[in-house]
């Protein structure tokens, strides 16, 4: 498997856990919007401690683009690239990912799992391609959600908000249901983009399922 040392070009606060780190770009190093690699700290005691993380960079871009949730309360390496500075190195690996572009639909996230739409949108937006597609976006609180003002300016009102821990004007409150998914939502019959927590994707899946999508139409992470 290919290794790829690339060093931090910068490292941005997006939210209170959320950095956008921008990386070097090896050449002819590509990926399509939504999918994803491995990434290890470029350290002697963590370079074998990968984990996945999804570019929101356009593919376009002399650089790669990353948006990683810290997690402070254990030692995992989320934490650690939090702590991260420019010029420190990541070690990129392979571009894997099942989440790609399938045509028109609704995007339906939980927190971090932005992160492949983010890709896809930028990318339909870059084509002129956007339109019709509608996102709902799930966070515990308004702090938590990540690129609010790019998605609100890119989607309007086909960009939905739902708050589960704190009520708000203009933001949808609870957790996304059944009721909810048949009141936004007026045609099944097209596709449909989950990503998130791992019970977040079953549940959805599994609502969208009996409110009639086409099992082959809901694209997310296997
Ligand atoms: C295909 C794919 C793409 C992804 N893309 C992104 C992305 O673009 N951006 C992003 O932010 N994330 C992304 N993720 C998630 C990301 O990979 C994980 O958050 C990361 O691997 C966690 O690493 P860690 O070492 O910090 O936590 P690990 O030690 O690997 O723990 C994994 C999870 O368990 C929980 N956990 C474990 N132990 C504890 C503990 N003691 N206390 C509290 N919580 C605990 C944490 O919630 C953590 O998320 C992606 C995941 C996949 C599968």
């Amino acid at each position: 498997m290919d290794e790829f040392v690339v060093k931090i070009l910068s490292i941005e606060k997006l939210t209170h856990d959320v950095n956008k780190i921008r990386v070097e770009r090896p050449e002819g190093y590509d990926f399509i919007p939504g999918q994803a690699t491995e990434v290890s700290i470029n350290r002697a005691d963590l370079k074998d401690e990968r984990r996945p993380f999804t570019f929101t960079s356009l593919t376009e871009k002399p650089y790669l683009e990353f948006m990683i949730k810290s997690y402070d309360n254990h030692n995992g390496v989320t934490k650690i690239i939090g702590t991260l500075k420019q010029n420190d190195e990541l070690i990129l690996h392979d571009v894997w990912g099942a989440i790609s572009y399938k045509g028109q639909g609704i995007f339906i996230a939980g927190g971090a799992g932005i992160t492949p739409f983010i890709s896809i949108l930028r990318d339909l937006r870059h084509k002129n391609k956007l339109n019709g597609n509608q996102l709902i976006f799930s966070n515990k609180t308004k702090q938590d959600i990540i690129l609010n003002a790019e998605l609100s300016e890119m989607l309007g009102n086909n960009f939905i908000n739902v708050l589960t821990r704190e009520k708000a004007k203009d933001y949808f409150f609870g957790r996304i249901d059944a009721s909810f998914l048949k009141a936004q939502i007026k045609d099944f019959n097209q596709c449909f983009y989950v990503c998130g927590p791992d019970e977040f994707v079953k549940e959805i899946d599994s609502i969208l399922t009996t409110l009639g999508a086409k099992p082959d139409t809901i694209v997310f992470e296997k």
